[in-house]
């Protein structure tokens, strides 16, 4: 039996990795969707799949996020569709060459897909959640957003923008209903790594989670409440109190007067 709807999920970088995991477990959860990335081909296969598996409506939207045309058109969805009840801002390209081997034109492009093009795409729907009194917005963000020193530096700090802002949002929005949560991964086996030019097969497989285990996990921080989300951290203690911490700190910076270590 078809279970009721709990209305669209919209996955931006749904036709590969982490988004098509989600994009199977949201319809399975009883979503319709719309499936956004620019390959077409393995978006319909996708759909087609998913539809057929589960009975939902399942929608494609080709799109290259980095392109203000298309960013616009997938903006306008997310205002216009008053169905859509869940965002998952997924779509991210990452980097492993230090500062010196990288050239900045990537940096700027990754900066355009990971910043810029999910900061627009949360703009767009949180206002329709917010008069709706509810939604949840998903950041895919990363372990480098408190690691920076992993891979590339840039990376790190596009990542570190998305936990800050989803930190930001949930401060913001929690008490207008709305969801936000950032997902942290560690290491996932996508192509993520093949894209970057570091295939996933070249790491410590120690260290490295199935997708669909990652994906998992992360659904059950969502309906645990979890605004951070760490799959790949075993004692959450340490989050809490690095958090609790950040808190602490966060009460202490205004001063009129600089640190005596500073006179
Ligand atoms: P992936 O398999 O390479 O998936 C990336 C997705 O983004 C694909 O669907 C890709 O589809 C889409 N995409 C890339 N450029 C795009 C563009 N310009 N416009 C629209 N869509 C675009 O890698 P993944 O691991 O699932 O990555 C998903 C997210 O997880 C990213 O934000 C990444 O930073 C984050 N993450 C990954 C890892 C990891 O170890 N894999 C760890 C931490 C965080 P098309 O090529 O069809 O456009």
């Amino acid at each position: 039996m078809a279970l009721s709807s709990k209305g669209t999920a919209l996955i931006t970088g749904a036709s590969s990795g982490i988004g098509a995991v989600y994009a199977d477990r949201l319809a399975r959860q009883g979503y319709d969707l719309i499936l956004v990335a620019r390959s077409q081909a393995k978006l319909t296969a996708l759909a087609n799949r998913l539809s057929d598996a589960t009975g939902r409506n399942v929608e494609v939207v080709t799109a290259d996020l980095k392109e203000k045309a298309d960013l616009l058109r997938v903006e306008q969805i997310l205002r216009n569709d008053a169905s859509i009840t869940l965002l998952v801002n997924n779509a991210g390209v990452g980097a492993v060459m230090p500062l010196l081997a990288s050239p900045v034109d990537d940096m700027q492009d990754m900066i355009t897909l990971n910043i810029t093009a999910l900061t627009r795409l949360a703009y767009a729907v949180v206002p329709g959640f917010v008069a709706r009194g509810a939604g949840t917005v998903i950041n895919i963000a990363s372990i480098v957003a408190i690691a920076p020193e992993i891979l590339n530096g840039v990376y790190g700090g596009t990542k570190a923008f998305v936990l800050a802002l989803s930190q930001s949002m949930h401060h913001e929005l929690a008490d207008k209903g709305v969801r936000v949560q950032a997902v942290l991964p560690g290491a996932t086996a996508t192509d993520f790594w093949s894209e970057a030019g570091h295939p996933v097969e070249n790491l410590p497989q120690e260290i490295v989670m199935a997708v669909d285990e990652m994906v998992d996990a992360a659904l059950v921080g969502l309906a645990s409440g979890e605004v951070v989300t760490i799959p790949g951290l075993h004692d959450g203690a340490q989050w809490d109190r690095y958090e609790a911490q950040r808190q602490v700190l966060s009460g202490l910076f205004g001063s009129s007067t600089a640190a005596p270590r500073y006179h």
